[in-house]
């Protein structure tokens, strides 16, 4: 339904009301003044009568009915008012009619007025004269005989129609003041309506910005003093909403970020099991495809188990559920699903995808590092055991019998001191990496101390060694040169332990635009190719029988690269090849910037 505009009511109401009023106050005021007229008009009609009565009485004897009537067209004259007199109904004289016509007058004895007045002195009435074709007031009275004149009754006709016309004139003049007054009001009820229309609209326009969501806005004029209190509660209610929007707007952007920002995966689902949002984490572990927002977990991720999850989380009343994942890229997800409930009371989902991989790869880690611990450790115990077990049991009589038992046990047991002392140096470089203050370090320096704490070893395995150094140069690199001492240490003692007898180890450096890359070559057998990655793991040896020989943890080799990891270098295997047979052992580290 159309409603009316509220200018438009008033303003119908209005002019209305003021018609209405125009019209009961041109009705009332017409009737009264017109009465008042009639009134007026009697009794003007009546004194007139009584003058004419009065004159008539003292006027001297009139020689004939002529002369009287001569006398009453002189006065009617005067009096601008018909005189007619009648005697026994005949008509003795009238201002209006020729005298010799009177006579063919009809009886007058009849007329309501005359009838009156011989019943009561005197009467009254108002009608249409047919012999002056307008209406009058006839006002009659009875006379005595007088001025030579027999009792008759005296008749005074006022015509009505002037004061019909003054009347007319009155109510054209009402009419038109009427109109006027009108005209004015209803110009000047438009003009205030319109006024009144446009500062509703202003104020409804400013309600229906805030109702829009523009909460700032304020209502600050209103049409009128009843409007007052809805403005003042529109605004406090804009106020209210306004203050509550920043709030949910703050809370959002933290926690826009906070889902931005995390680790963490995050997605949540509608009640229906469908994607409504993700974030980026999230979206970097799976990989989500760009029109995940409306599909079910299992369309975007392709995994049944995390569907599972889902339907079991909607269909019972479940409050949490977990389960861990492992992805094509080998990496290992745990998802937690919690249910919450929308503000229409259904129940919604949140998914968490925590990437445990790295703890996974540490418990493995760990694994690994115990049964290889074990293994390393267990392997010389046994050994010693069983030769201390025989030395007790069965003590050889020959010393020389004995001895050879002891150096074995001694052999192990510095084995398992080396082992020991490595995963101390593995544990304790892996945990100075977090820590550790680099700094410049002359490489030339510390690759003299560990030629010097070397070569008795290398003479003592028939081995020499050969430095290929760029002439003048300190080879500073960052680092910390103990750590780099080890790394030389450990590289140039399996080179020394790996070469042939009469082997030449040769040590080169080379400076590199950011960077000095050393390399220690031996003559030795080398490692091949499927082992030149993996001699770096922990516990990882080429020969399973290094022990015997050459008493290997394998942990040297992870430790140096631990530590020129924790220096921010590299460090690799490139001896094999069709024309080469011994190891090279290169590493590199990042030069100091030049100041
Ligand atoms: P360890 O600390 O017990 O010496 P490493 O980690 O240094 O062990 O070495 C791991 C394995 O790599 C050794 O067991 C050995 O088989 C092999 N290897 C290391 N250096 C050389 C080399 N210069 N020539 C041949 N094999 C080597």
């Amino acid at each position: 339904m159309k409603l009316r505009s509220f200018q438009m009511r008033l303003l119908l109401w209005g002019w209305a009301m003021l018609i209405l009023a125009l019209a009961v106050a041109f009705y009332y005021s017409s009737t009264l003044v017109g009465s008042e007229l009639v009134r007026d008009t009697e009794h003007i009609s009546w004194q007139q009568l009584d003058t004419v009565k009065w004159l008539l009485r003292e006027h001297a004897e009139f020689d004939s009915e002529q002369a009287m009537d001569v006398w009453a067209k002189t006065l009617s004259h005067k009096l601008g008012s018909r005189i007619t007199y009648i005697v026994n109904g005949r008509v003795v004289a009238d201002s209006e009619m020729e005298y010799d016509k009177i006579a063919f007058m009809e009886n007058h004895g009849k007329r309501p007025e005359v009838v009156e007045a011989l019943m009561d002195g005197s009467g009254m009435h108002l009608r249409h004269s047919t012999t002056l074709e307008k209406d009058m007031i006839y006002v009659a009275s009875t006379m005595p005989s007088c001025a030579g004149m027999p009792a008759g009754v005296l008749r005074l006709a006022v015509p009505f129609s002037k004061v019909q016309e003054r009347l007319n004139s009155l109510r054209i003049n009402f009419l038109w003041l009427f109109l006027g007054i009108l005209a004015v009001a209803a110009g000047l009820a438009a003009y205030l309506s319109r006024n009144m229309g446009r500062s509703i609209r202003a104020f409804s326009e400013v309600a229906r910005q805030i109702g829009e969501g523009n909460y700032s806005m304020r209502l600050r004029s209103s049409p009128g003093g009843e409007f007052q209190p809805l403005a003042s509660s529109v605004n406090a209610m804009a106020k209210k909403i306004e203050f509550h929007i920043q709030t949910i707007e703050d809370q959002k952007g933290q926690l826009r970020a906070m889902f931005e920002g995390m680790d963490e995966g995050v997605m949540a689902l509608d009640s229906g099991g469908r994607v409504i949002s993700y974030n980026a984490a999230m979206d970097e572990m799976i990989s989500m495809p760009e029109t995940a927002v409306g599909r079910t977990p299992i369309e975007v991720t392709r995994r049944y188990e995390i569907q599972n999850l889902v339907d079991r989380l909607l269909s019972e009343e479940i409050d949490f559920v977990k389960t861990e994942i492992d992805l094509m890229d080998g990496r290992t997800v745990d998802v937690s699903g919690l249910p919450y409930n929308d503000h229409h009371g259904a129940r919604r989902l949140i998914l968490v995808f925590h990437d445990i991989t790295v703890i996974k790869q540490a418990e493995k880690g760990l694994r690994d590092f115990v049964a290889n611990a074990s293994h390393q450790l267990r392997t010389p115990l046994t050994s010693i055991k069983g030769y201390s077990e025989t030395l007790l049991d069965n003590p050889p009589k020959d010393f020389n019998d004995a001895r050879g038992f002891l150096e074995i046990i001694l052999k192990n047991a510095d084995h398992m001191n080396k082992v020991i002392s490595s995963m101390l140096a593995l544990a304790k470089s892996e945990q100075m990496g977090k820590a550790l203050k680099i700094a410049p370090v002359s490489g030339r320096e510390v690759l003299q101390r560990a030629l010097d704490d070397l070569i008795p070893l290398a003479e003592d395995f028939g081995v020499s060694f050969d430095t290929e150094l760029p002439e003048g140069h300190g080879l500073e690199v960052m680092g910390e040169s103990d750590g780099l001492l080890h790394v030389f240490h450990n590289l140039m003692q399996n080179a020394v332990k790996y070469s042939p007898k009469g082997g030449v180890i040769t040590v080169t450096a080379e400076v590199e635009k950011n960077s000095v890359a050393f390399c220690v070559e031996d003559q030795g057998p080398g490692i091949s190719k499927e082992h030149s990655l993996k001699v770096f793991e922990r516990f990882y040896r080429v020969d399973e029988n290094t022990i015997d020989g050459h008493g290997s943890a394998g942990l040297g080799l992870a430790i140096c690269r631990r530590i020129v990891k924790n220096f921010g270098g590299e460090i690799w295997h490139d001896g094999y090849g069709e024309d080469k047979r011994g190891a090279r052992f290169c590493f590199r580290l990042k030069a100091p910037k030049a100041s």
